[in-house]
């Protein structure tokens, strides 16, 4: 019974062209990639600051586990809590402007931990329907009733929470929910930035918690590279709080939650995926450490990074309006190139791969239908010259031709 299930599931994924299948990369990140003892020009990692391979990086990691050894031991809370984590939490909270910061070992846990820690049956959280599948997953396994909004859109957003608050009023018995909405900033296979500043006064006119993802934000947008919440001058304090992943701009890997320090203290007593994992190794935090002060000391990797995403643009809409106008709006690493079908997108990807260049195929279910895209993501790190050969690439691959009548120009 279960092979033929799940076979049966593999045949529909195959025959829909939306199998994933793995590379396997024999070097470091970077914007040269090694596969199959090959080079590629690397489009598709969100190592936006080019900060995984810096031997700052791997320098901090090597004294820390010299020192220290690799594994953490246990969870937060035995004693896996090393004062490496702990300056990590405190510099990462210093750096956004939040009372407390609290490390998670992934991102996609520290999502869960919000929803699971805060959210009770009758509670309203409201979601973004472009968001992150770690805060879509995180909303479906807390108990309250998720509703779902147009994307970017504060006014869909604003007669979703006006229309669920008026069916309660006619029912005095009912206890008053609490709200909270979460939102990608920088929504993670579009590249646009969420209404940040339209959703904060939302968030405040209704006592609702403001649950920022910052994954794509970090390292990339506002001063000192603090993310999306700072550039729309918004801290993480009062309702709102802020999830920032490291393993993207930071170079690194974990998570962490930022906010008022009875959020963070409500998380470390509630949170099961805080309670119940190992802590990240000493080592691991040791390397974000070093992270954040490349950050923060090195301003030009991110004026850098904006330099090569207008020059992308710039290129591509001077060589094709076709290929241009399927570009989405982005002013940020993430630049999506809408073909359409599965199929196209596959051999589009394909295509660039036969030219030594590595782009990603998006597909469903992680876009919607119709909507399969190239997920170019431009680095600090590239050249003039690397983005140049992409764009001839995307011109010499006839990707034009691929685009789909349902797919390109669209919205
Ligand atoms: C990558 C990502 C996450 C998950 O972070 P991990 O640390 O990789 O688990 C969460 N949210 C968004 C928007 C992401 O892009």
């Amino acid at each position: 019974m279960w092979r033929e299930r799940i076979s049966g599931l593999h045949n529909e994924r195959q025959q829909n062209r939306l199998w994933r299948n793995r590379i396997v990369s024999e070097s470091g990140q970077g914007p040269l990639i090694w596969i199959d003892g090959r080079e590629f020009l690397n489009f598709c990692s969100n190592d936006y600051l080019g900060l995984a391979s810096r031997p700052e990086l791997a320098q901090a990691a090597k004294r820390a586990g010299e020192q220290f050894g690799v594994g953490s031991g246990a969870a937060h809370l035995i004693c896996g809590h090393h004062a490496l984590h702990h300056q990590l939490e405190e510099r990462l909270a210093d750096w956004l402007g939040a009372e407390k910061a609290l490390l998670f070992s992934t991102g996609y846990m520290a999502n869960l931990a919000v929803a699971q820690a805060f959210l009770k049956s009758s509670d309203l959280l409201f979601q973004d329907r472009l968001n992150h599948a770690s805060l879509i997953d995180a909303g479906r396994t807390a108990p309250a009733r998720m509703v779902r909004y147009q994307h970017a859109d504060a006014n869909a957003l604003r007669s979703k929470i006006e229309r669920h608050l008026s069916r309660l009023d006619t029912d005095a018995a009912t206890v008053h929910p609490g709200l909270m909405i979460a939102t990608d900033s920088v929504f993670s296979m579009d590249g646009d930035v969420a209404p940040l500043n339209e959703l904060h006064a939302l968030a405040r006119q209704h006592q609702s918690l403001l649950w920022v993802d910052e994954a794509h934000g970090l390292g990339v947008l506002g001063d000192q590279g603090r993310g999306a919440l700072a550039a729309h001058q918004i801290a993480p304090t009062e309702n709102v709080f802020l999830m920032g992943t490291l393993g993207k701009a930071f170079g690194s890997f974990g998570a962490f939650v930022a906010g008022d320090q009875i959020w963070i203290d409500h998380l470390i007593q509630f949170a099961r995926t805080y309670i119940y994992t190992t802590a990240l190794p000493p080592m691991v935090a040791a390397t974000s450490l070093a992270a954040l002060q490349l950050i923060q000391h090195e301003p030009q990797l991110q004026s850098q990074l904006k330099q090569n995403i207008e020059s992308f643009r710039q290129l591509l809409q001077s060589k094709s309006d076709r290929l241009f106008s399927c570009l989405k709006p982005s002013l940020t690493p993430i630049q999506p190139l809408v073909i359409g079908s599965p199929e196209a997108t596959l051999a589009a990807s394909q295509h660039l791969r036969e030219q030594g260049i590595l782009v990603s195929a998006i597909r469903p279910p992680t876009v919607p239908n119709g909507e399969s895209r190239l997920r170019i993501t431009i680095s600090a790190t590239h050249t003039t010259e690397q983005i140049q050969q992409l764009v001839d690439a995307l011109l010499t691959s006839d990707i034009e031709s691929m685009i789909d009548s349902s797919g390109g120009p669209h919205e």
